[in-house]
Formats: structure tokens, C-alpha cells, sequence
């Protein structure tokens, strides 16, 4: 984190600091590529498992828009 900050004031020598906003807006953790280091997705059928339908992905968009300026991601999923 030292060195980052360093290389920041390099970068940006007017003092001025931002950040982003991450988002991961999901369609679904329904996925079977199983990768090891993954808590995030659930098989097919799991208790736990969802599919988000359009209107409540826009809103789920929308919600952060309103609030953040923001970078909004997908994870991966591959669902069948
Ligand atoms: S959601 Fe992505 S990272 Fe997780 S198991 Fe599926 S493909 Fe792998």
C-alpha cells in the first residue's frame, strides 16, 4: 500500500484522490464450471441458487447509478 501511494503522488502530484465504485450486478449464480477457488456459485437446483429477471437487474443498475458513480462488473457464471 506504501508503494502504491507513493506511485500515486507521482502520478497525480495535485493531492487529489478518488476512488471507484465496484459492482457485480448478477444475472444468476447458477453455474457447473466448478472453478476451486469460487464461493460464489451455486449448481443447478441449489436452495441458494437465483436467476434475477430484467426488470430486477435495470433496477438493480439503476439503484447504484442514482447513488455512485460506479463501475458495474458481471461475474463470470456459466449457467447450463
Ligand atoms: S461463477 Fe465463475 S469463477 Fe465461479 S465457478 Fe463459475 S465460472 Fe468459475
Amino acid at each position: 500500500m506504501h508503494t502504491a501511494n507513493e506511485l500515486r503522488k507521482i502520478q497525480v502530484p495535485h493531492g487529489k484522490v478518488t476512488w471507484q465504485i465496484d459492482r457485480n450486478v448478477n444475472t444468476t449464480n447458477v453455474c457447473i464450471a466448478n472453478c476451486k477457488f469460487c464461493n460464489f456459485f451455486r449448481r443447478p437446483g441449489h436452495e441458494d441458487s437465483y436467476i434475477t429477471d430484467i426488470e430486477t437487474y435495470k433496477q438493480k443498475i439503476d439503484r447504484y447509478t442514482v447513488l455512485y458513480s460506479y463501475r458495474c462488473s458481471k461475474l463470470c457464471s456459466r449457467h447450463p
